[in-house]
């Protein structure tokens, strides 16, 4: 009955106290730091950023998170999963790049891309959350990039649901690892140097933020409860 009471007064404190649901993965670290976008930046400053917006826009839903890597302290990758396994869904956030005989001509690539994994304990709770992700990505006007499925070495991933631009990644160390449902999610092409401009527009962060916070929003009912 108290915890009925607490539940209609503090929803979000309720949530909380069983423990935060989702794991947001900060991609790459301080030693590792991913791609490099046309401008130099790194990859993990633009996945540090967007992660922090995804937890802020969960937190305002009364979803409690879990920032893995935030400060880029995280070089083991299964130390990431590792620290996620008591969360119901993980979700690793990257920015994208293409094969380095592509980079002379990167500006027509651009788009997100969510990966899975049939490795992960749970790939069919994972696609659900990847359909429901892109699927809101899209609806807030985003489009999905389809090079990765290109049969070239680096590539050549299978969709998982083409329309959505949701592609099987099984070998994913994080995907596979997780003890729980799990999604990469890449929010752009920052390699194209119009698209990196875009993505490090605070109200754009935002906005990609919002779509992923939707799309788990809506997933995480139906996962397993921990
Ligand atoms: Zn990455």
């Amino acid at each position: 009955m108290k915890r009925l009471l607490l539940a209609v007064l503090f929803p979000s404190l309720t949530a909380c106290a069983a423990g935060p649901e989702v794991a947001v993965d900060v991609g790459h670290s301080l030693k590792a730091t991913g791609a490099r976008s046309a401008s130099g930046q790194t990859e993990f400053s633009f996945n540090q950023r967007q992660a922090r917006q995804l937890s802020q826009a969960l937190t305002a839903r009364g979803i409690g998170t879990v920032l893995i890597g935030e400060l880029g302290e995280m070089d083991k990758l299964t130390d990431r999963t590792d620290k996620a396994s008591a969360q119901r869904l993980f979700v690793s956030v990257h920015h994208d790049s293409v094969q380095p005989q592509y980079l002379a001509e990167a500006g027509r690539f651009h788009g997100y891309s969510v990966f899975v994994s049939r490795r992960n304990p749970y790939p069919e709770a994972s696609l659900a959350c990847a359909r429901r992700i892109a699927a809101a990505l899209q609806q807030r006007g985003e489009s999905p990039t389809m090079h990765h499925h290109e049969a070239i070495a680096g590539e050549n991933r299978p969709f998982a649901d083409e329309a959505l631009g949701v592609y099987w990644f099984d070998d994913l160390v994080v995907l596979r690892t997780a003890r729980q449902p799990a999604v990469l999610v890449e929010h752009g092409v920052i390699v194209n140097a119009q698209e990196e401009k875009r993505l490090a527009e605070p109200a754009v962060e935002r906005k990609l933020a919002e779509a992923v916070a939707d799309g788990v929003q809506a997933c995480l009912p139906a996962l397993p409860q921990r």
